[in-house]
């Protein structure tokens, strides 16, 4: 049965993909040298690959492990904006830069010392539990109201909602779950959600116009199974569309270039120009948008019509530890995390209060 839909889906696959593209969804594969062979590049930059079949015929070859792979793309759905044509600033505000001088770099590294000191941090694990704990407590002692969300047995994320006066929020987010190396995951994702924790402190010392929901998603590298989880409940209970803006922070203190990566749809190429203007104005960091959207949590928020960005390290250039053992704290760059704390700090103080 199972190669008779292989049959109908390369069927299917030959009569439509004479001219068309395509972008790949690596996660957790290298098929480097599958795609060599049966796929040219036509564009690579920021963290778009996108290709195109070399020539027609010779489709039965293709292995369908990797056809499983290959996501249709529109020509006009990527765009990447380089660093030197992205120098907008906005008008700067001493109250946002006083709250940004509070990050404090003592309290990001015990969090993340914290999460590495996990024998592991895998959905469903003692390690993933315990920082389960560790986040939901946290969140607890900054008052916020905190609910574990279980999609699994096993498998819960933690969200922490702080109200404001308008029914309406920010949404700040990272995963904590790691691929399961041993006290590892320090870039992927030790460093987004310490990054979230230590955003979530400063978020809980003031009142805004604006909800603040610090949410730490489980599951993301088992396929962003908190994500899409929180999304569908929400979505029936009405809070997704009271969320005006959100912000998702995975993989961020692996970096020699100070390049930033604003990942988002291009429905929302506003919001990440926006984004890049804050860098430019509070941050050492050079922003870089791609667009569109793939592999992390920012995906089943953005599917569903709300705007949002990932800021991710540059992707040409991320951590060559990638869901690798060797992703430990002493390979980090903690200056260039501070920056990026700070970009989405300075983001989420305006959008809270606009
Ligand atoms: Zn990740």
């Amino acid at each position: 049965m199972k190669n008779i839909l292989w049959f109908i889906y390369i069927l299917f696959f030959i009569s439509s993909a004479k001219g068309e593209y395509y972008r790949f969804d690596p996660h957790g594969r290298n098929f480097s040298r599958e795609l060599n062979k049966f796929f040219e590049p036509v564009f690579n930059k920021g963290r778009m690959q996108i290709y195109r079949i070399k020539k027609e015929g010779g489709f039965k070859e293709i292995p369908p492990s990797l056809l499983g792979h290959l996501v249709k793309i529109k020509k006009n759905q990527w765009k990447v904006i380089s660093p030197e044509n992205l120098y907008e600033k906005i008008p700067y505000s001493l109250s946002t830069q006083s709250i940004l001088e509070k990050i404090s770099e003592k309290n990001v590294r015990e969090h993340l010392e914290f999460l590495i000191e996990r024998s592991s941090r895998k959905m469903g694990t003692v390690g993933n539990h315990e920082t389960a704990n560790y986040i939901e407590n946290f969140l607890k002692n900054y008052g916020y109201r905190t609910k574990r969300e279980c999609f699994k047995k096993n498998a819960c994320n933690v969200v922490g909602i702080k109200k404001g006066e308008l029914d309406e929020y920010v949404l700040i987010e990272a995963h904590f779950d790691s691929v399961g190396a041993l006290k590892a995951g320090a870039d992927d994702n030790a460093s987004g959600a310490s990054a979230l924790l230590e955003m979530g402190r400063l978020l809980s010392e003031k009142s805004f116009k604006r909800g603040v929901i610090i949410f730490a998603t489980n599951g993301e590298e088992d396929g962003l199974l908190g994500s899409k989880y929180f999304v569908k409940k929400a979505e029936s209970s009405g809070l997704l569309r009271k969320i005006s803006f959100f912000i998702n922070m995975d993989m961020i203190s692996w970096n020699k270039n100070g390049i930033v990566d604003i990942e988002t749809d291009r429905d929302f190429e506003e919001a990440a120009r926006w984004m890049s203007s804050i860098a430019n104005t509070y941050t050492t960091l050079r922003p870089e948008i791609t667009m569109p959207a793939w592999g992390s949590d920012h995906v089943p928020f953005l599917k569903k019509g709300v705007p949002g960005v990932l800021t991710i390290e540059h992707w040409k250039t991320k951590s060559p530890c990638y869901h690798k053992s060797c992703d430990k704290l002493d390979t980090l760059n903690i200056p260039y995390l501070l920056e990026i704390i700070k970009l989405n700090m300075a983001a989420s103080l305006y959008k809270l209060s606009e």
